[in-house]
């Protein structure tokens, strides 16, 4: 039987960890173990100088208390008997494109998954307000089988992104390079003292062709396979000198 782990970064309270709650229990057996809070942005973050825990929300639910990095570790650790088949994390209200990814907790609790060599998918929808997660989520199960049935070589994850609402089409993609501008929005207190809200523009007419940007902008699911070793493969050859010799500590 297949089981799989569905976890988030909204918290386990999501709408959008509900929609897909429901979809992914045609392929097998899901069991939920989601941040008891919301968490977006906090990327790989762990919860080191805290302690840990998780409270038993339901039959096959359990709420952490921590990063979706500290859930996915306390799911496969602790709290699952059983390695899942398939790990998926969302759906994530709002894109994880380009750099985003890199401070997303969505991606990151599939990155961990990836991790422990366990297929992983991120799935979000484009859209921040008044979402209908339906069509995502129905789409959900479709990769997810793809996955379940070929695989994913180890730390390797697929980050799929959703346009709202959707047409239908589906592109294989790379992650773009950066193209967004980042913002620090300026507001006052009532103090009359400034305070900043972080924020981006995208322009999306500078999303390269076969990027995960361009597929959204052109109304089309965007899924690409990302791995999480980010060594340089080039560079291993012309940095060998630099490991040549013995350094002497100074007297
Ligand atoms: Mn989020």
């Amino acid at each position: 039987m297949v089981r799989i782990l569905l976890t988030n970064d909204d918290g386990i309270g999501a709408p959008g960890l509900l929609a897909l709650e429901e979809t992914l229990a045609d392929l097998g057996e899901v069991h939920v173990v989601a941040p008891l809070n919301e968490q977006s942005g906090t990327s790989r973050a762990v919860t080191l100088r805290r302690p840990l825990r998780f409270v038993p929300k339901g039959p096959r639910h359990y709420a952490v208390e921590g990063t979706p990095a500290d859930t996915v570790m306390m799911a496969l650790i602790q709290i699952l008997d059983f390695t899942p088949d398939l790990v998926v994390s969302g759906i994530n209200s709002g894109p994880n494109l380009g750099e985003n990814i890199y401070y997303s907790g969505t991606v990151a609790a599939a990155a961990e998954a990836a991790k422990y060599g366990i297929p992983a998918i991120a799935l979000s929808v484009n859209a921040r307000s008044n979402i209908d997660y339906r069509q995502t989520a129905e789409l959900a199960p479709r990769i997810a089988s793809k996955v379940l049935k070929d695989g994913l070589p180890s730390g390797v994850a697929l980050n799929v992104n959703v346009p709202h609402p959707w047409a239908g089409a589906i592109e294989i993609t790379r992650q773009s390079r950066k193209i967004s501008r980042n913002l620090m929005i300026e507001v006052s207190d009532p103090h009359g003292r400034p305070y900043y809200w972080m924020h981006e523009e995208v322009p999306l007419t500078d999303a390269e062709p076969g990027t995960d940007y361009a597929a959204i902008r052109d109304g089309k699911v965007s899924i690409t396979p990302i791995r999480f070793d980010h060594t340089e493969e080039s560079l291993i050859e012309p940095l060998r000198d630099l490991a040549a010799g013995t350094l002497v500590p100074r007297q």
